[in-house]
């Protein structure tokens, strides 16, 4: 394993991987510099409305997506677990793996964030890590109440406080805007002849390796 000085993890379905996360991934490396960071791809609840991608294949599309990407890769630990896994337990895996004093950053999108007091141990995961809020194209909604409480003495402006201490601050980015989600680029590539202009964009912010992967595997088609 590479060392640096700090790991950034990256949590999501990525079903599939889009340029908003690569995007924002490579930002993030770029932007802190001397870090690592990790896409984590979670379990899917079993029971989805639209047609989705099986853990082989989700990781596949993103080994796919960062061929090219240096500093940034996949960690299917959430896959190799049996059930559904918590982020405040990927967490404390990764927190062992590097140490007490490592600066840990969990990277979260902003619609994301505004979850996060639905989360198992989600306070908690604040003693393990920092949290960077990647503001997210589109998403106007502020946080609760519950949040702004969590961030009194934690936010900085600073990207770079986090590299100080290893974990507990809050830092909101506008870092990269790619406007897309895995919902557009599933209806897209699901829709029978009723293709709109927002969807055929999603299709563009794929990866063509990845898109090229999703056709070969038949991925997504209207069942
Ligand atoms: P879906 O549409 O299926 O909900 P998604 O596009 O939001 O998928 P996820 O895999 O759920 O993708 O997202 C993983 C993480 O990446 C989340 O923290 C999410 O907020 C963030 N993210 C997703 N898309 C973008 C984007 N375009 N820009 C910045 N962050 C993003």
């Amino acid at each position: 394993m590479m060392t640096s000085a700090a790991l950034a993890v990256f949590g999501g379905t990525f079903d599939p991987v889009h340029f908003g996360h690569i995007a924002s991934a490579v930002a993030v490396s770029e932007a802190l510099g001397d870090v690592r960071v990790v896409m984590v791809p979670c379990q899917l609840p079993p029971h989805r409305s639209e047609p989705g991608a099986s853990p082989a294949d989700r990781v596949r599309m993103l080994e796919l997506a960062l061929a090219e990407t240096s500093n940034v890769e996949v960690d299917a630990r959430e896959l190799d677990r049996e059930g559904p896994s918590y982020t405040y337990d990927t967490l404390r895996s990764l927190r062992t793996e590097i140490g007490p004093q490592c600066p840990l950053v969990f990277v979260i999108g902003s619609d994301a964030y505004k979850t996060l007091p639905e989360w198992y141990r989600w306070r908690e995961m604040l003693d393990l890590c920092h949290l960077l809020v990647l503001e997210r194209p589109g998403d106007r909604a502020t946080p609760g109440v519950e949040l702004v409480e969590l961030e009194a003495g934690r936010a900085s402006s600073k990207l770079q406080s986090l590299l100080e201490r290893p974990a507990g601050g809050i830092v909101h980015a506008a870092l990269v805007q790619v406007d897309v989600s895995a919902t557009e680029v599933r209806r897209a590539l699901g829709a029978t002849g009723q293709e709109t202009e927002k969807l055929d964009r999603a299709l563009e912010q794929v990866p063509a390796p990845v898109l090229d992967y999703i056709k070969q595997q038949n991925l997504y088609s209207a069942a």
